[in-house]
């Protein structure tokens, strides 16, 4: 699998591990069989030996001068670390200079000078990879943490990262080995008493698909916690939507004005709701209208609807909800996957009037989620962000006790073929089919649960994940 890695896995590689731009500290990596020589020609530390001669995972003062013409970089922090109890298995420094446009540009320039080559992105990490420190999904982890938008979302990829998922599939996998091993025997042995039972094997495989549906099920909550969701407000003009995107957002974005037509333009806006990681979009109100501005806006919402992944109808119940409402919620529910209708100004209509409505809200569209709230006094807030959840992905945070997730999208086709797989190898299974059958199933099954960890997949796919990480990863 990795032939094609190892001819570059001789090299030693340098990148600058910290964003750019003006911060206190840099840190540079460097990894691979010459780290020690390499750091050698470029750090001489203050007291003690040379660097390559360091106890491991001490930190030490040096200075860093950029080869024969000795002029003096930085003093820094290095530290060595040793084959193989390293991040990536191999030699490795982690040098903590001064940071900046120009100190950590210059000690990467001169690490390359010494004879380091510049690392590709994620190449860190992948040579953690290939030298088996961590698996693919938990290299892919690294990644996800690293883009973490919330707390929940960097929670999962932590317990990405710390085997969490890797367990869970490395879990049916074996189990999936032990049938393949019976079935196997029945093939080789068909004349003896190699014959399998055949309820006995659709009863495990059964087990294991369901194993396997249930950790397809916390894929919809992985989604949201990796894209988060897009929430389309829409509603008549003024019935309280920038109002209620700023109550949301808990600051004041949307302009809000009591002339109606106001909001021509979609205003974006990404919030944390509860955790939950949201892009409000404020469009235009839904209605009929002779300004070719703001039809164009009207335009927009309808696109919006359709792209989200809920609707948030917003309904004025200080006055007379009518056709109009009916028909944006209508509407809504028809576009977008979910609708959430929020029953605004009930400081104004009062609790009762508000549940009349929501009854009408029921009959208009069984399906829609009708909330009291108030854009003014912040009443129903935490209702609202509640329904919302359960709109667009049930609500359940999906926090299973062994804390598997899955969390990208690679993953869950995986596991998606995986888990038809076993169920076609179930079906073959219980019509009696011969041993082949089934077993070519178990194959197309354990391959893709092995793309997940790394075990079956090509170097393309490999090459594929390390390309989207960053340098210096
Ligand atoms: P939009 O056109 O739907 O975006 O509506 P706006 O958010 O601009 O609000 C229209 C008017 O209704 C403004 O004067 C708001 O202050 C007022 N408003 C919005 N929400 C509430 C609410 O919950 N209660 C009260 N009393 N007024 C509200």
């Amino acid at each position: 699998m990795n032939g094609g890695f190892e001819l570059r896995l001789s090299d030693t590689i340098a990148a600058i591990a910290t964003p750019p731009g003006a911060g206190a500290i840099a840190v540079i990596r460097v990894s691979g069989p010459a780290t020690p020589e390499i750091c050698d020609r470029v750090l001489a530390p203050r007291v003690g030996p040379a660097f390559s001669r360091s106890r491991a995972r001490y930190a030490r003062l040096v200075t860093i001068a950029a080869g024969e013409s000795a002029l003096v970089i930085d003093t820094a922090l290095a530290t060595l670390f040793r084959a193989p109890r390293s991040y990536t298995g191999e030699h490795l420094a982690e040098i903590s200079c001064h940071g900046g446009r120009v100190v950590p540009q210059s000690v990467l320039s001169a690490l390359l000078a010494a004879g380091a080559r510049a690392a590709d992105p994620g190449e860190f990490t992948l040579r953690a990879f290939l030298a088996g420190r961590v698996d693919l999904a938990q290299a892919e982890a690294v990644a996800s943490l690293i883009g973490a938008g919330t707390e929940a979302a960097a929670r999962a990829a932590h317990a990405q990262l710390d085997g969490a998922l890797s367990r869970t599939v490395s879990a049916a996998r074996n189990s999936l080995l032990d049938i393949a091993a019976q079935i196997e025997a029945a093939i080789d042995f068909q004349d003896e008493a190699g014959d399998f039972e055949h309820e006995s094997v659709a009863r495990r495989l059964q087990q294991t698909g369901a194993d396997l549906a249930a950790l397809l099920e916390t894929a919809r909550y992985g989604a949201v916690l990796r894209d988060g969701i897009r929430i389309a407000i829409v509603g008549r003009p003024n019935a309280g939507k920038s109002s209620l995107l700023n109550l949301l957002a808990q600051r004041s974005r949307a302009i809000v004005t009591p002339i109606a037509g106001t909001t021509r333009d979609t205003i974006e806006q990404e919030v944390n709701l509860h955790d939950l990681p949201a892009t409000l979009v404020d469009t235009a109100g839904i209605r009929a209208t002779e300004n070719a501005v703001e039809a164009a806006g009207v335009n927009r919402a309808r696109s919006e609807l359709s792209h989200c992944s809920v609707a948030l109808a917003v309904c004025d119940i200080s006055g007379p909800c009518g056709v109009e409402d009916e028909a944006i919620v209508k509407y809504a529910a028809a576009s977008a996957p979910a609708v959430v209708v929020a029953l605004n100004k009930v400081d104004i209509a009062g609790h009762d009037h508000g549940r009349q409505t929501a009854g009408r809200v029921a009959d208009w569209c069984a399906a829609a989620r009708p909330v009291c709230v108030s854009a003014l006094t912040g009443e129903g807030r935490t209702e609202l962000i509640t329904a919302i959840a359960e709109a667009s992905y049930g609500g359940h945070a999906d926090e299973r006790p062994d804390g598997a997730l899955i969390l990208a999208e690679r993953h869950r086709l995986a596991v998606a073929r995986a888990a038809a797989a076993v169920g076609s190898a179930q079906q073959t299974c219980l019509a009696g089919m011969p041993a082949d059958f089934i077993a070519i199933d178990l194959r197309g099954a354990l391959d893709a649960l092995g793309e997940v960890t790394g075990e079956a997949a090509s170097e393309d796919i490999i090459e594929r994940i390390f390309r989207n990480f960053c340098i210096g990863k």
